[in-house]
């Protein structure tokens, strides 16, 4: 026997008619990068978008067509990803800081038809032109010199159309993992996970969103889909405050005038703000109405936290990844949070919080990845994730990504603790492996990184004939500090197991980073290949 309810498909063209129907004259604004602003509302956004899908036809776009941007946060991006949708595409938001190699890897990957990029990007454009046969329209975000501005290109149409006729099961959206091994994987979302991730994600645990919500997302809208911001951003109709240039002093002038009240960004943007806020002598509490802050993307740090908490802020720190689209966990208050002492919220916040209903997590045994840990607090192993909204089969790839429970292997190691927190000790393949017990990279780092001299510390293993793995660790210093090894190691001592320290301390200029900006351990082991340990014993 079937139900008796409605047929009313979860495709997000729905999204964006419920937020023109009923937060029409909400209002986005975007600081544009040559300093001027621009206004629009919901219904604006709307009307672009199927004039957007008028011109993606009439440029011979068709269902299934990948739809690729190279840009920064602003309206017309919004706009984009409803115009894309709309045709029936998949939209493929690119991180303009990949390398040469990488993009064109994704664009031929992608196949993408149609580019639309931010004249920041004509270099990146120019250069890689040859290198993207597929890619037959390209358009000008903000001027068109080179190719036709946005503007003018859906300027040549009316908006009165439909929108494709699509089922939910149809992909809509196509976003690559930065590849810090091997080649970039494309993770290809679905009209029915994207709404079903979006309807999580206004929930009080997570963005905490309501009608009144003034959102500067410093994610950039390539960064795993922007956390999925500009999709859940439409059901409750939050205003969008956008700024095409990342300047910390341009952030908090709009946070200030426009009263953002949340904010979502990984912990360097906070670093730079605080920076900023520093060198004029404010805190977050003088600039507009900030009362939550989403940190996500590497592990957020103490003093973050604790100084957003004292600003009155509450911090919700999440875990997530592109295949997780990204929404896996958050760090919301449990029912106890008002009893506990501000240090033991601030304990609580740097975990990575607990899973959005939707989202299942366990841990298992890092040697056979088959055992399930306990949920103690203590047993640490491999992450494993399922839910409607995570990967089952990367794009293009022949073998599904998952077992055959549906479980997926994140790459992170973690241990949950008995109340369903989650707390990230490491990723599997930085994890090191000495006397047959593992040795957390990201816990020594976390130590050196409290030396106060040290800027950036990475702990990688080095092959050892007895214990198999040592580690070493890799430090940079403050600019103008000088920091001898010995110091670094007398700092750790209280703070790390015995056996955790590293055998050798070495200071390097620069510590290599990934696309996304995290720390790449691969590139570091190959600098290191061939390092030879002073005493092996
Ligand atoms: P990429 O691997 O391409 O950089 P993602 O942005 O998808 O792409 O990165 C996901 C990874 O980022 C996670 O698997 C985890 O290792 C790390 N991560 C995400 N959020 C956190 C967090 N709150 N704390 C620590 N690490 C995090």
């Amino acid at each position: 026997m079937l139900g008796a309810m409605q047929d009313w498909d979860l495709v997000v063209t729905h999204l964006i008619d419920h937020a023109a129907r009923e937060y029409g004259e909400r209002e986005h604004i975007t600081y544009w990068a040559d300093g001027t602003e621009t206004r629009t509302t919901w219904a604006g956004v709307r009307h672009d978008a199927k004039r957007m899908t008028q011109a993606l036809r009439a440029a011979g776009v068709r269902k299934g067509d990948r739809i690729a941007t190279l840009a920064m946060n602003h309206s017309r991006h919004l706009v984009t990803w409803y115009g894309a949708v709309g045709v029936g595409g998949v939209l493929h938001t690119i991180n303009p800081r990949l390398f040469d190699d990488q993009l064109e890897y994704i664009v031929t990957h992608a196949e993408d038809r149609v580019l639309l990029y931010d004249a920041a990007f004509q270099p990146i454009v120019d250069r890689m032109r040859d290198r993207w046969p597929c890619v037959e329209t390209y358009v000008c975000f903000d001027s068109g010199d080179h190719a036709p501005a946005f503007e003018d290109w859906i300027g040549a149409h009316d908006g009165d159309t439909e929108w494709e006729k699509v089922d939910e099961r149809d992909p809509c959206m196509l976003c690559y993992t930065s590849g810090t091994t091997g080649n970039p994987k494309g993770v290809l979302y679905e009209h029915r996970s994207t709404m079903l991730h979006a309807m999580a994600g206004v929930q009080p645990n997570l963005f905490d969103a309501d009608s009144r919500t003034v959102v500067l997302p410093v994610v950039p809208m390539f960064h795993a889909a922007s956390w999925g911001l500009p999709w859940a951003g439409t059901i409750p109709g939050i205003k969008f405050v956008y700024s095409q240039v990342n300047d910390p002093k341009v952030l908090c002038g709009l946070m200030d005038r426009e009263q953002v009240t949340h904010s979502a960004g990984v912990p360097t943007v906070w670093l730079a703000m605080f920076n900023y806020l520093d060198s004029v002598g404010k805190d977050v509490r003088d600039v507009g109405k900030l009362r939550r802050a989403i940190i996500g993307g590497s592990a957020a740090p103490k003093f973050m936290i604790e100084r957003l908490m004292k600003n009155g802020v509450s911090v919700a720190h999440a875990w997530g990844m592109t295949e997780t689209s990204p929404i896996g966990t958050t760090g919301s208050p449990p029912a106890n949070w008002d009893e506990l002492s501000f240090d033991e919220q601030v304990a609580l916040v740097m975990k990575q919080g607990r899973p959005a209903f939707g989202v299942e997590l366990r841990c298992v045994d890092l040697d056979d990845h088959t055992k399930v840990l306990p949920r103690d607090g203590k047993s640490s192993g491999a992450l494993q994730v399922r839910g409607p909204w995570v990967i089952k089969r990367y794009f293009k790839a022949e073998e599904d990504a998952v077992d055959s429970d549906q479980w997926f292997d994140t790459g992170d190691v973690a241990v949950i603790h008995p109340d369903g927190t989650l707390q990230l000790t490491d990723r599997t393949k930085d994890v090191i492996k000495s006397g047959g017990e593992w040795i957390s990279s990201v816990e020594l780092e976390n130590a050196a990184v409290g030396h106060p001299a040290i800027a950036e510390a990475a702990a990688i293993g080095i092959p050892h004939p007895k214990w198999d793995e040592r580690p070493i660790l890799v430090c940079v210093a403050k600019p103008d500090m000088i920091v001898r090894a010995e110091e670094v190691l007398d700092h750790l001592r209280d703070k790390v197991a015995k056996w955790w320290m590293p055998d050798a301390v070495e200071f390097v200029d620069e510590i290599p980073h990934t696309g996304t900006g995290k720390i790449s351990k691969k590139d570091l082991r190959e600098r290191f290949r061939d390092y030879v340990l002073e005493k092996v014993e």
